[in-house]
């Protein structure tokens, strides 16, 4: 009973903390662009300090690089700030990335779902869940949804009190995995206003929705896309099949999303309150249109603070103001994560987190310690090369393991394995775990 109570009033105060943020960012979203940016700088310093205070790793590294966070007063000072790398976080977590006096038991581990690359750990305590539940609510505002509006996310589902989370009784969650029968028959039963899912999944569906001439009773007001990078036949095919518009995200499990799509469409809005954006072109801000490398400032979390993080995903942003009236500039990603389904012999979808995912050998000790990176090609649906970068040599009984495992969930392809010390990688170009061919020549599926 007392657990109840307890459980009760902390959600409640999660509630409170997530709409008082909400309701500033939603205030605060027209405010003129200088406004925002100075409101940016105060926050970032702020963070800046905490996490050369109050953290182990960021005192260490930046001391090392005699960089003195006290300096940091205007925009340009940023340049300044060593940047952080992935590599970095897993070497020093957990214990040298959290700040000091964490609670643990009040936080959880999450972590990344290693679609694109071997999965991230990260901490979220109390603060960071209620700036997470505002963000994805701001998000879903911006798009036109209304409290009264059925939400269906197309996610495995994580919480179990996502409705209480969220004052409302109309947000519904189901696995992106599930069978069309069963997706179909929701569909049809929640008359939803509202879908949320990652690209490769919502398109996965609308091929199958066009397959069955599926139409939806009550037309959807907007589907919302997330996670990945949204390539253009998939946002046309999803659009048609769904009959609705896309709204598109972008961010990372680590910081939550930091740009969103409104209902002009010309691009994400940086919700700058929250993030702050740097595009660099060797090392420099890129100009305006220009594709660059993203980097990431989380501005509001300080139990494990992400400083300069490099996203290495490549965007372009517009400093033109929008027609919806929000001030933020706009970004376009040029090369984000873009998921690859593999395609087996006999014509399935086959998820790439089969190969990335916690079921895959690779994710799996004793491979997952000796392995420095992997990459599954597929060049056609028939063949399929496992490039890995190992620091030892691999044995035979291994060597087989993959090849049979691959072939479990491929159908009899060929499988080829190349040893590389490490794996190439073009300059700007972001790396993916999974590349198929045969699923990029879409139309063929
Ligand atoms: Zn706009």
């Amino acid at each position: 009973m007392i657990k109840l109570i307890r459980n009760k009033s902390k959600i409640a105060i999660r509630l409170l903390k997530k709409n008082a943020y909400l309701h500033k960012i939603l205030k605060n979203n027209k405010l003129p662009r200088h406004k925002l940016k100075e409101i940016q700088l105060i926050k970032f310093r702020k963070v800046l300090i905490y996490a050369y205070e109050n953290v182990e790793f960021y005192k260490h590294k930046y001391d090392e690089a005699s960089y003195n966070p006290y300096t940091f007063r205007t925009e340009r000072n940023v340049l300044d700030i060593p940047m952080l790398t992935k590599e970095e976080i897993r070497e020093n977590f957990p214990n040298r990335i959290f700040a000091k006096g964490i609670d643990m038991k009040k936080c959880i581990i999450d972590h990344t779902s290693g679609s694109t690359s071997e999965p991230l750990k990260y901490l979220i305590d109390p603060h960071n869940k209620a700036i997470r539940d505002a963000i994805h609510e701001y998000v879903r505002r911006i798009a036109g949804w209304k409290k009264n509006n059925i939400l269906l996310l197309l996610r495995t589902p994580q919480s179990k009190n996502i409705d209480e989370v969220n004052g409302t009784r109309r947000i519904f969650s189901i696995s992106p995995h599930s069978d069309i029968a069963t997706l179909l028959q929701l569909f049809n039963s929640l008359k939803p206003d509202f879908i949320f899912g990652e690209p490769s999944f919502l398109y996965k569906i609308a091929i199958e929705l066009d397959g069955l001439n599926y139409a939806f009773k009550t037309p959807l007001k907007g589907i919302l896309s997330t996670g990945e990078m949204l390539i253009p036949v998939m946002k046309d095919r999803i659009e048609k099949s769904f009959n609705a518009k896309i709204f598109d995200s972008y961010g990372c499990g680590e910081t939550v999303d930091v740009a969103c799509e409104c209902k002009s469409h010309n691009g994400m809005h940086e919700i700058m309150e929250h993030a702050y954006i740097e595009i660099l072109k060797d090392q420099k801000p890129a100009k305006e249109m220009e594709s660059g490398n993203v980097l990431i400032t989380d501005l509001d979390n300080y139990a494990m603070p992400f400083i300069r993080y490099n996203l290495n995903d490549v965007a372009r942003r517009s400093f033109e103001y929008c027609s919806c009236g929000i001030t933020s500039p706009l970004i376009k990603i040029s090369d984000g994560r873009v998921q690859d389904f593999l395609v087996s012999k006999d014509n399935r979808m086959i998820s790439p987190f089969t190969f990335t995912g916690f079921i895959s050998p690779f994710y799996n000790e004793p491979l997952r310690s000796m392995i420095d990176q992997y990459q599954i090609v597929q060049d056609t649906k028939k063949d399929i090369t496992l490039n890995i970068a190992l620091q030892k040599k691999i044995d035979i009984n291994t060597k087989n393991g993959l090849i049979e495992f691959t072939k479990h969930h491929l159908g009899n392809v060929k499988v080829t394995i190349k040893m590389f010390e490490k794996l190439p990688q073009k300059k700007y170009e972001k790396f993916r775990c999974v590349v198929s061919k045969a699923y990029k020549n879409l139309d063929s599926i």
